[in-house]
């Protein structure tokens, strides 16, 4: 069966679903693979090192011969109608904010593996991407912080004085949150965190740094991840941050809900007690933000009161493909690894009865298989006995 892996389309973006590394582990498997020429070009990848992978280069990928396209962003509708039915897709779709898209694959008769559908248990790590790409923003939005403050990160103790340490404060301690946290520490800062999950709490100390506990109760949800918090204890929970916020010089918010906006947890009045000088990273800018005013792919200047100066706000945005070398070799080994998982004999045989697989399907054999998806595109219908397994 035939891979296909073209350049990506959209504009920005540098990543690229096949390395050289898994074209190597899918030729193993029995699989051939077809790369456009210059796929990994802007990730690193020379068209050169596919080739000595084992795989076809061409110059204009034709998609409607693929048994299997490999991608990284959503696919848009243009792509979706030149695919034959039956063809597998493997990638990130963003189901919920895609739905026109997730449509056109089910009228398609495609079979779409969403990657944020993977389940997150510790047999499906290997092809998380969710969790591989969080761990790039996670790093990078620290280096971004540290670029823009016009302090160290570290203790220096000098024959002309001492400096203090930086002090960071990462709200949302998933898991871009807890890399974020060992990148800020490996800087040498001292570093707090804070997350609604009862869990975090040791997570966070794990990590080495110190834990905020605020007078609030947690707020689990379920599969491991955090709920909604109402507007009054949204409220709250802003009132009870903001001494922290206003005693650090760097804050990085990761903050969110699956399949809702970011939770808002800075108000732009409490950006105004903060110090001159001070960086706020929002990692979740994309998303709804998680601090007023944040824009996504821009420094926003916040003046202070009087001559106090300014801080900056920083609204993350495209961050993985910010650094698509290490993003893309990592999202890339989560799609071999999927496939890889449902390759029999040289032909990739998704079994629907295994969890992670049936987890992972979006659309399956004309219908939505993932069952918030059919309620939002259809809230009428009834999920149809698929023995899709989730
Ligand atoms: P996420 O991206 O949905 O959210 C990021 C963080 O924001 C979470 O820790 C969440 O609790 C936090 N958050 C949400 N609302 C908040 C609020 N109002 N205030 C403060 N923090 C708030 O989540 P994620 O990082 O993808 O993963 C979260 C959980 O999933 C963790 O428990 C993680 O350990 C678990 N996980 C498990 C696996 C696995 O078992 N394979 C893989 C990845 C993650």
């Amino acid at each position: 069966m035939n891979i296909g892996v073209r350049r990506e389309i959209e504009p920005g973006e540098r990543r690229v679903a096949a390395t050289p590394e898994s074209v190597l582990q899918l030729v193993a498997v029995g699989l051939s693979v077809t790369v456009q020429r210059g796929a990994g070009a802007a990730a690193g990848y020379p068209d050169s090192e596919y080739a000595t992978a084992g795989a076809r280069l061409v110059d204009s990928l034709d998609l409607g011969r693929c048994d299997v396209l490999a991608h990284v962003r959503p696919l848009d509708a243009g792509t979706v109608a030149r695919l034959s039915a039956g063809t597998i897709t493997v990638g990130l779709v963003a189901p919920a904010a895609n739905l026109e898209v997730v449509a056109a694959l089910r009228d398609a008769g495609i079979t779409s593996f969403a990657l944020e559908l993977v389940p997150r248990l510790s047999r499906a790590q290997s092809m998380d991407a969710l969790t591989s790409q969080a761990l790039v923003a996670g790093y990078r939005c620290v280096l971004e912080a540290a670029m823009r403050l016009p302090r160290f990160f570290p203790l220096y103790m000098t024959a002309a004085g001492t400096i203090p340490p930086a002090r960071v404060l990462v709200l949302g301690a998933g898991v871009a949150g807890l890399q974020a946290i060992a990148t800020a520490k490996r800087l040498g800062a001292r570093v707090s965190a804070y997350d609604v999950r009862a869990a975090s709490a040791d997570e966070v100390a794990s990590m080495g740094a110190t834990f905020i506990s605020l007078d609030m109760d947690t707020a689990d949800g379920a599969g491991g991840y955090a709920t909604e918090l109402a507007e009054d204890r949204a409220a709250r929970q802003r009132e009870l941050l903001r001494p922290h916020i206003e005693a650090s010089d760097v804050v990085i918010t990761t903050a969110a809900i699956p399949g809702r906006p970011a939770p808002r947890l800075v108000g732009s009045d409490m950006l105004r007690g903060m110090r001159a000088g001070s960086v706020v990273i929002d990692l979740a800018a994309e998303s709804g933000g998680n601090v007023e005013g944040s824009v996504p792919g821009h420094d926003i200047p916040i003046l202070l009161d009087g001559d106090r100066g300014m801080i900056t706000l920083v609204g993350m945005k495209d961050v993985p493909s910010a650094m698509p070398h290490d993003a893309s070799r990592l999202y890339a080994k989560n799609v071999s690894n999927l496939l890889a998982l449902m390759t029999v004999d040289g032909e990739v045989v998704p079994d629907f009865t295994d969890e992670v697989v049936g987890g992972a399907c979006l659309t399956h054999d004309g219908i939505v298989t993932h069952q918030p998806t059919l309620e939002a595109i259809s809230p009428s219908e009834e999920a149809r006995e698929t023995g899709i397994q989730r």
